[in-house]
């Protein structure tokens, strides 16, 4: 069985909206005094997921691991270096400018900072009927002003905020602007690359639930990049968490959240706060840095950090297989005796009294 054929989402037969098979870029490093290539920055480095309509898969994962170089790939903001990328059984990975110009508007993304991702010296009803334009969805000038008005009751702004700028939102209302134009262009897959970070608690929560009633109600695939396991806990279905180019693990949240099988996330796990009082994680504090994806470690690549390591993990690099029903994972623990693994069963829970 290869990797693609393990990380399907669990249960449907349908043709994913996003297929993503063993996905690689590697950014050369040029240098030397004819100023060749010295090296590779190997930022994604075999990386496979599926997503189904009306799902989201959470990529997570420290800064620098390559998440947000995955969604860069899948849109193709850049050639990738290897691998396939499909769009509702249509690779567009290899596909020139002219084919890949209705794909395109298939698959969209709600950025970070939604203020420097929107002009600020176009009005808000400039920034939707662009891409309404662009992609030739409206039938008449009286249509785009129709589908520009019900995008703003979809992302629950007034519609005679139409007229004003970026600038006289709050950043709230600017992420869902952001969404707005995003939904513009009618698309099966939105990758939100960290669209919540920057905003605060209460009006991150707001977001979600916005993303998550139009994902109900389109059927829309949901990409959410994120560092953060906190956020993703409360909007995912699956969780993929990635480790210096590579996923280390993918299973449905509630699994993942309750016993995960791959110590990196169970150190990630750890630092997020418990809703129930009196609970919490034993904190697992990881030692060094992040390797650098220049030349990662040989063998496991986070053997250099894992409180687990042992010879194996140093030589031998672990597949990511599956370990129970739908949850994969990249660890040779799970080779060894159950008494020898501390991550086998439910104890990847550990969770503590106080
Ligand atoms: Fe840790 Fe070894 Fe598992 Fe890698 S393979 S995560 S080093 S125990």
């Amino acid at each position: 069985m290869n990797e693609m054929s393990q990380i399907k989402p669990p249960g449907g037969a349908a043709t994913p909206v996003l297929q993503v098979t063993d996905l690689k870029k590697h950014f050369p490093i040029h240098g030397g005094f004819f100023g060749g290539t010295t090296g590779h920055v190997y930022a994604v480095d075999g990386v496979s997921f599926d997503i189904m309509k009306g799902e989201t898969l959470a990529l997570v994962g420290e800064s620098g691991c390559g998440k947000s170089t995955v969604g860069k790939a899948i849109l193709r903001l850049f050639p990738i270096t290897g691998g396939q990328v499909v769009l509702d059984g249509t690779r567009i990975d290899d596909m020139g400018a002219g084919t890949l110009r209705p794909m395109r508007r298939r698959m969209q993304v709600v950025f970070q900072d939604p203020f420097s991702s929107l002009n600020p010296r176009m009005r808000v009803r400039d920034i939707l009927a662009e891409p309404i334009r662009n992609f030739g969805l409206a039938r008449n000038a009286r249509d785009l002003e129709e589908r520009v008005a019900l995008l703003m009751d979809k992302v629950r702004l007034p519609r005679d905020a139409v007229g004003r700028w970026p600038h006289e939102f709050s950043g709230g209302q600017r992420q869902r602007i952001g969404i707005a134009r995003a939904l513009a262009a009618d698309p099966d897959l939105i990758i939100c690359d960290e669209a919540v970070s920057a905003l605060d608690v209460s009006v991150k929560a707001q977001i979600i639930n916005l993303l998550q009633d139009l994902q109900q109600e389109l059927g829309l695939a949901l990409l959410f990049i994120s560092h953060d396991l906190a956020i993703v806990e409360h909007m995912t279905h699956r969780v993929a968490v990635m480790y210096l180019g590579k996923i280390v693990e993918v299973a449905p949240k509630r699994e993942l959240f309750a016993a995960p099988k791959h110590p990196y996330t169970e150190a990630l796990l750890s630092a997020v706060p418990q809703p129930t009082p009196g609970v919490q994680r034993e904190r697992i504090i990881l030692k060094g840095d992040v390797p650098s994806p220049i030349n990662p470690p040989k063998g496991c690549r986070f053997h250099t950090r894992c409180p687990y390591a042992f010879d194996r993990c140093r030589q031998e690099e672990p597949p990511l297989r599956p370990v129970e029903a739908g949850h994969l994972a990249a660890c040779h623990l799970h080779d060894r005796p159950e008494a020898e693994n501390p991550l086998a069963g439910a104890k990847g829970a550990k969770l503590l009294a106080v």
